[in-house]
């Protein structure tokens, strides 16, 4: 590596490296079936086993997973649905497009994921779901919302899309609620060669609702017996992929966790917030910390050669593109909003780059004192 290459936050060439891919793409290409055959029989299977889930339905993309989901619980137009509005508008994109209202709350502090004080706030007017996002590969309290929330009614969706393979002392990320949705757009802690994505369940009855609702509204061959239909399916080359990929996941987790607690150690002095788990609960999909004057602090490091990002800039409810129905007072997803910033994170980050990095970020602070 060379010694002034910038350090980028994401490399799918470092994060790929020594995986072989010609043998699972040429089984597929020689055995001449593209959709819905073996790779992906075998990829759920092994996907729903792996979360500790009895069922997972593959998808087109992390998006649909969220979409078919909610349609799976019959969500539709003039039902409420909470979630967060620091997650990126994946989880709004799902409920406005299946015609429901997104219900905003806001985050802990220190997890930066679902408040349950401002959840159990919400949950006082009916809502049909609520949709936690496990963020930045930090898993939510996803055990007392989903109390909270069934008492109320609510069902629960999980967002697994950025916290594969993160767990609690009583189960893996994706196990908890009523159904669970992961992404494998390629950076993500598992990552496909392209566009992907799956629904895990441990209720039979909503996986025979998925399985129609991602291929047309089938039950049977041109049998359209479900509504709102698609076609949302993982072909069977990224299933392959990603069934070479799965019994390394955990080791990456590990690779990104260890890069997560050098950070750690070496800005534990530094006037910025860092990530408060490093846990079995934390994968560090994202490693943000957040500080004052974001944008003198990434120009800094810009120069110095170190790529950051911010995850995310706007909050779901100050997007322009809809109009909201109901105010929201997030007091603690708008002042972060202004102060995360992501570094570099991911495995086969090398110890040189990440101590470029950890350089830095140390120099910034040194020189502005
Ligand atoms: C990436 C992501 C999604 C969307 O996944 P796609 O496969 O890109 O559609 C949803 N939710 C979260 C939290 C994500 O990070």
């Amino acid at each position: 590596m060379e010694v002034n290459q910038p350090v980028p936050l994401f490399s799918a060439v470092a994060a790929n490296a020594g995986i072989d891919f010609s043998e699972p793409l040429m089984r597929v290409v020689n055995r001449h079936w593209y959709i819905l055959g073996e790779e992906v029989k075998s990829f759920e299977r092994e996907f729903a086993d792996y979360v500790g889930a009895t069922r997972c339905v593959s998808v087109a993309n992390g998006s649909e997973a969220l979409e078919i989901a909610l349609l799976s619980l019959g969500v539709g137009p003039g039902d409420r649905v909470i979630t967060v509005a620091n997650a990126g508008f994946y989880s709004s994109t799902a409920i406005r497009a299946v015609g429901a209202e997104p219900v905003y709350v806001d985050v802990d502090d220190e997890s930066l994921t679902m408040c349950t004080e401002s959840l159990r706030n919400a949950l006082f007017t009916p809502v049909k779901a609520v949709i936690v996002t496990h963020l930045y590969g930090r898993m939510a309290d996803i055990e007392n919302i989903y109390e909270i929330s069934k008492a109320a009614g609510a069902a629960v969706v999980e967002d697994c899309a950025q916290s594969h393979g993160a767990r609690l002392a009583n189960g893996q990320c994706g196990s908890f609620g009523d159904l669970a949705c992961f992404s494998f757009y390629p950076t993500k802690n598992l990552g496909a060669l392209g566009d992907g994505g799956a629904i895990v369940t441990c209720s039979d009855e909503l996986a025979a609702r998925l399985l129609k609702l991602r291929q047309y509204g089938w039950s049977t061959k041109y049998h359209v017996t479900s509504a709102s239909g698609r076609n949302s399916r993982l072909d069977e080359m990224q299933a392959a992929i990603l069934r070479v990929k799965l019994p390394l996941l955990d080791q990456w987790n590990e690779q990104r966790r260890a890069i997560a607690k050098k950070y750690c150690e070496a800005f534990a002095n530094l006037p910025v917030k860092l990530p408060t788990s490093l846990g079995d609960d934390y994968v560090a999909h994202l490693f943000v910390i957040r500080v004052e004057d974001r944008e003198t602090f990434t120009t800094y490091l810009s120069k110095q050669g170190i790529a950051t990002d911010v995850h995310y800039p706007v909050p779901d409810h100050r997007q322009t593109a809809y109009v909201l129905k109901e105010t929201f007072e997030l007091p603690v997803t708008e002042s972060i909003s202004s102060q995360v910033v992501s570094l570099p994170c991911f495995p086969g980050l090398s110890d040189a780059q990440t101590n470029r990095v950890v350089e830095a970020v140390t120099s910034y602070f040194k020189q502005r004192v």
